[in-house]
């Protein structure tokens, strides 16, 4: 959620800002402004677009200067509106601030400044930091800083430039993303690695109340009481194509494009000699022995992720898996035992739910294993162990290559725990992990689907409800592909248990009802059918998924999509790729902002 540039060094900053925020666009914003030190500090900012700010600069003959912060608003206090967008100044001009989370103490905060004579312009929370920053400002931007962060509570990413000091800008993060791009002559801060891609692969990752003191020619980091930290520089590998489209309209494409690749580099690498290595993790095969249960937290598509989890772990590894919503797990004094562990699923590695529930965890002395796309971001840090899913930046706000990527580890997961804990024999490792690696390809070859999908979603874009029915892991596969139509395309679609539709949906079944029914699990398959049987009586419109071979459902369903046939265990991996396809091109059809679907960000900041 928003988007944080800032920039110091030798060319105009205004450019670089905006380009900047550009890349960050994926995260979703609202409105947008820069704050620029040229002749004194200008500040352009509007509602809307980064094309409507760019108008906005252009209309004003372009902003002056070297140095500048700029931000795209995700807003949470006060509407979407060209006062309440970001930066704040302070009342005098002194202080500019960009801010991406919440100031939880606000309210107080601003009465004590209205006391004493301060007067406000915006709804926001932010406004309060500035006026704040410039109320204890004593010269100094460090110093006055970190009083500023001795009075605030609440999650933030701050950015601050003051028209008395042009050669810095003074940053510090607390629960929200921000980094620092090392360059020559010339540094950076931002909220993610593609806004800064463009001029820098050397970064700073940034820990909580770390404060950072940009200069054209120098980067200090200090902690809160002024001694330097030194800081390893993090080289990132992948280069600037990853971040950019790269001829698809649009980056959900490319990325479902690019989940064969993804789900390789993720699993491969933790595949030695037909043997899954996680070395990666500091777990002992007698700390695995000793797990009495797992719990697997996480939000939206990574808890879908989550319920694979479940039914794998379980299967293969015998050891008891709660799949908690992270926003749920936190506030409901969950039961855990000193053996138990968490898994924390995290595409982003900065969801606010998440790393709260992580934190409640680990208050209570559990072990943390995070699984996370993005190197060295909060939930990674914070945690005790971290497997990365090698998916490479996705700015889609809808996950695809990130969600299989996270499904791939939970294979991984399952069938070590299962291996250590003596649940499957030699034989049957060797054949699963044989398996495991022909995904890829069988992904590959769904990829082909794309005009039939295509005509599928033609014909039924207008559709106002959409059902998705499947048994065991089918079914946790069918709420990630009912999601998915709901984000992009805003078509109402709901996700049952095709044997719980007859306890009361099974009402909503009408003429000519799509319902997309997955029947991949060999032992559930005979029951599915009768499923769609059930439906069909009642007037549906049957789009079935079912392994090649498995031709009786054609009798049943009005059109049958088949997938490879492998094993049930991954047949999540599959299933997922023509749904994906599918509520893409309904999106399209709908004329939707397939990558920027409305009221969704990609990072999900606030709690
Ligand atoms: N809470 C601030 C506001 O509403 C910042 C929102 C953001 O993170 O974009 O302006």
């Amino acid at each position: 959620m928003c988007g944080i540039v800032g920039y110091i060094g030798q060319n105009e900053a205004a450019p670089i800002l905006i380009k900047g925020l550009k890349k960050l666009e994926y995260r979703g914003y609202d409105s947008a402004g820069i704050a620029v030190f040229g002749d004194g500090i200008h500040v352009v900012k509007t509602k809307g677009r980064l094309a409507d700010l760019d108008q906005k600069v252009q209309q004003q003959g372009g902003v002056k200067g070297m140095v500048g912060i700029g931000h795209t608003r995700w807003a949470t206090h006060g509407a979407p509106s060209d006062v309440n967008s970001h930066p704040h100044t302070s009342m005098n001009g002194r202080i500019s601030v960009v801010h991406n989370g919440i100031i939880e103490n606000y309210l107080q905060l601003k009465a004590e400044l209205e006391e004493k004579g301060y007067v406000f312009a915006s709804e926001t929370d932010t406004e309060v930091v500035a006026q704040l920053f410039d109320s204890c400002y004593n010269g100094d931007m460090v110093d006055t800083l970190i009083q500023v962060i001795g009075k605030i509570r609440g999650s933030y990413a701050l950015g601050i430039l003051c028209n008395e000091k042009p050669d810095e800008i003074v940053a510090v993060r607390k629960d929200s993303p921000m980094l620092v791009g090392l360059g020559k002559g010339e540094n950076f801060i931002a909220s993610d690695i593609p806004a800064l891609l463009e001029y820098t692969k050397d970064y700073y990752l940034l820990n909580d109340n770390e404060i950072v003191v940009l200069k054209k020619d120098s980067v200090t980091i200090l902690d809160m009481d002024k001694n330097e930290i030194q800081k390893e520089i993090y080289n990132v590998t992948w280069d600037i194509s990853a971040a950019e489209k790269g001829g698809y309209d649009y980056f959900m494409m490319k990325e479902i494009m690019e989940q064969p690749k993804a789900f390789q580099a993720t699993i491969s690498p933790r595949i030695v000699d037909g043997d899954i290595q996680l070395d990666q993790i500091q777990y002992t095969n007698e700390d695995i022995q000793n797990i009495n249960r797992i719990h697997i937290i996480a939000c939206g598509s990574a808890w879908h992720a989550a319920i694979v989890g479940k039914y794998v772990i379980e299967g293969y590894a015998r050891i008891p898996v709660e799949v908690d919503l992270a926003s749920e797990f936190r506030y409901r004094n969950p039961i855990l035992n000193q053996n138990d562990v968490c898994i924390v699923i995290s595409q982003s590695g900065e969801t606010a739910d998440t790393l709260a529930a992580l934190r409640e965890a680990k208050r209570q002395g559990i072990r943390i294993l995070s699984i996370v796309n993005v190197v060295g971001s909060s939930i990674a840090r914070e945690s005790d162990d971290v497997l990365y899913t090698w998916a490479g930046p996705e700015i889609a706000v809808a996950t695809t290559k990130g969600y299989s990527t996270q499904v791939a580890l939970m294979y991984l997961l399952a069938l070590k725990f299962g291996q250590v804990r003596g649940h499957i024999s030699k034989e049957d490792m060797q054949m699963l992990v044989k398996e495991l690696q022909q995904i890829p390809d069988c992904i590959e070859k769904l990829l082909s689907l794309q005009d039939e999908m295509k005509a599928l979603a033609k014909a039924h874009a207008h559709a106002n409800d959409v059902f998705v029915i499947g048994r065991g892991i089918d079914y946790a596969v069918a709420m990630e592909g009912s999601l998915k139509l709901k984000e992009i395309s805003y078509i109402h679609s709901e996700a049952y248990a095709a044997g719980e539709l007859k306890h009361g949906t099974i009402s909503l079944i009408e003429e000519g009802t799509l319902v997309i029914a997955i029947a991949t699990q060999d032992q559930l398959y005979e029951k599915l059918v009768s499923n769609v049987k059930e439906v069909k009586a009642r007037g549906a419109y049957v789009v079935a998924l079912a392994k090649e071979g498995n031709t009786e459902i054609a009798e049943v369903a009005d059109k049958v999509i088949y997938i490879p046939h492998v094993h049930d265990t991954f047949t999540a991996s599959l299933n997922v790729i023509p749904m994906q396809i599918f509520a893409y091109y309904v999106a399209v059809e709908r004329g939707c902002d397939v990558d920027m679907p409305r009221n969704l960000a990609k990072s999900v900041t606030v709690e």
